[in-house]
């Protein structure tokens, strides 16, 4: 692997999802990283950090995370001040969130995340586009929906468990439990670890083998 040249990265966009939301685009600096991968980002003159998963692909130019602003937390609305040409501060990538590398195309996959656990799933996406998925991503209100256009046509279900403005309304888990799935899925669970709990609990239910099952847990 490249060793990169320094880690204060400058910031190129921030681009505004919902009034909380917001994408981070930023000078990639060589870093490596796979798909599925997250990051210790942080300003740059402060001692905290938190982790975030990648939510551009691995071929992309540029860097890219998506973060949701906790109100009352250290980091998140310090990052939400931030302006296009100030730095932040980032480490090597790291986890073992990913995609097997000898993946058959046709192989179904099932990926759930809430809210912002939709990042890793829009690298994986945006790296391989073929990928046979559905993708189940819990949120409130439909206007969460982050950037929904960017998923293959079918394969993306928003959940809005406050409004009717989305693909199915109700919970992932309630959507779950009314489309089973096949047993020989493999299924990525990213975002809030009760959601991450429940879902894991169906889909055993459901006959997918716990060795199938990948999870991300945010908080
Ligand atoms: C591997 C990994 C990847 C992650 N990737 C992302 C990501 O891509 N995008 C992202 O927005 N966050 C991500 N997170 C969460 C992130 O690291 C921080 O916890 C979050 O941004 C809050 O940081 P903070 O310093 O503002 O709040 P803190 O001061 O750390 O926490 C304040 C409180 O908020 C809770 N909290 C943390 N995240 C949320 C949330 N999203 N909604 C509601 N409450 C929350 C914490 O449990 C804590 O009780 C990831 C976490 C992990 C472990």
């Amino acid at each position: 692997m490249r060793k990169r040249s320094f880690n204060l990265h400058k910031i190129i966009e921030k681009r505004d999802l919902t009034p909380s939301t917001f994408v981070l685009r930023m000078e990639r600096n060589g870093l490596e990283f796979v798909a599925g991968q997250h990051i210790q980002v942080g300003p740059p003159n402060g001692i905290h950090t938190r982790e975030y998963s990648i939510y551009s692909a691995p071929g992309d130019k540029d860097l890219e995370i998506l973060v949701r602003e906790v109100e009352t937390g250290l980091v998140t609305p310090a990052l939400k001040k931030l302006k296009p040409e100030d730095g932040v501060v980032i480490n090597d990538a790291v986890g073992y969130f990913t995609l097997p590398g000898d993946l058959a195309e046709e192989q179904p996959l099932l990926f759930v995340a809430s809210g912002t656990g939709i990042s890793p799933f829009h690298s994986f996406v945006k790296d391989r586009p073929a990928l046979n998925y559905r993708l189940l991503h819990g949120v409130r209100y439909a206007s969460e929906a982050y950037e929904r256009e960017d998923y293959a046509e079918g394969r993306y279900v928003a959940c809005t468990s406050q409004d009717a403005g989305g693909d199915f309304k109700g919970r992932v888990t309630d959507y779950l439990r009314q489309n089973p799935v096949n047993p020989d899925t493999l299924c990525y669970l990213c975002g809030n670890c009760d959601m991450i709990h429940e879902v894991f609990d169906i889909l055993e239910e459901q006959g997918v083998k716990s060795d199938n099952i990948f999870t991300e847990v945010y908080f």
